[in-house]
């Protein structure tokens, strides 16, 4: 009950429905492996080991006991061979499709929404109310993304200088705004520690850009390995603006990312890794 119950833990995870629609559109073994995931009753070689099945319950990298958790998200012999950051970068990639969708939109919205507002003669113009509600990326107009795929983001230095190297970095240098993205990959059970430590990790970089005048926010988001996203992903999406059906989308592919990346692990588990 304690190993199949585990998800009546998980505070920060968003729920997920699963329609009557996704289950005709699914691949059945899509459906088949996030019920015994998130169930925790896959054929991992500890449940094996419980069932009689094998002697010993090791995992087939290394030599400690393999449960579902430990095969996707703590043993450290996947972490060496970069199975974990190859998966945290499909997720990684999902999200920065979403922003730059997001920065792209905005910038059409602005082209077709210029209105002129006549006054009449003696009469003062009325201030137009600016909608807060509508999040950064409308608040700009020169946004630039990086994204650190392929090697690590380096600050800009005339922002700060720092070691740290941040997932995605958002820049607008007209309205000197900055916003830093960093994704967490975790076990669902571990997604309120994740959101701490990294968030403790950029306080002191957060500080020094504002020391600089930079209008800094630093969005720590998770996705959970099995597929559930973070209500801190949901708030960082609304914080730049991507809202309703946008987010819906956005966070759908981005947790259909997290989990089809994770079930490639589940079925290399004993295979030599190599891309
Ligand atoms: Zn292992």
């Amino acid at each position: 009950m304690r190993q199949q119950g585990a998800w009546m833990k998980w505070e920060q995870a968003m729920e997920r429905s699963v329609t009557w629609k996704d289950i005709w559109q699914w691949n059945p073994q899509r459906i088949k492996f996030l019920i015994q995931e998130v169930y925790d009753v896959l054929p991992s070689p500890s449940n094996l080991c419980i069932w009689g099945k094998i002697e010993t319950p090791a995992c087939p990298l290394c030599s400690k006991i393999g449960t579902l958790e430990h095969i996707l998200s703590s043993c450290s012999k996947a972490l060496g061979e970069g199975r974990y950051r190859w998966r945290h970068d499909q997720v990684l990639k999902s999200i920065t499709e979403a922003i730059s969708k997001g920065i792209k939109g905005r910038r059409r919205t602005q082209a077709t929404a210029k209105t002129i507002h006549f006054v009449k003669e003696g009469q003062r113009p009325e201030k137009t109310p600016r909608n807060r509600s509508a999040g950064l990326l409308p608040t700009a107009r020169d946004w630039v993304m990086s994204v650190d795929l392929e090697r690590q983001l380096k600050m800009p230095p005339h922002i700060t200088q720092t070691r740290l190297g941040p997932d995605t970095i958002l820049v607008s240098e007209a309205t000197k705004q900055l916003v830093l993205l960093e994704l967490t990959v975790p076990w669902e059970e571990r997604m309120e520690e994740a959101q701490e430590r990294k968030r403790e990790k950029y306080q002191e970089l957060v500080e020094d850009c504002r020391r600089n005048r930079w209008k800094t926010r630093c969005m720590p988001v998770e996705v959970g390995s099995r597929g559930f996203a973070s209500h801190s992903l949901s708030k960082a999406y609304g914080t730049l603006g991507i809202t309703g059906a946008n987010r819906r989308r956005a966070i759908g592919n981005n947790v259909e990312a997290a989990e089809k990346a994770s079930r490639w692990l589940w079925l290399k588990r004993g295979e030599q890794w190599g891309q």
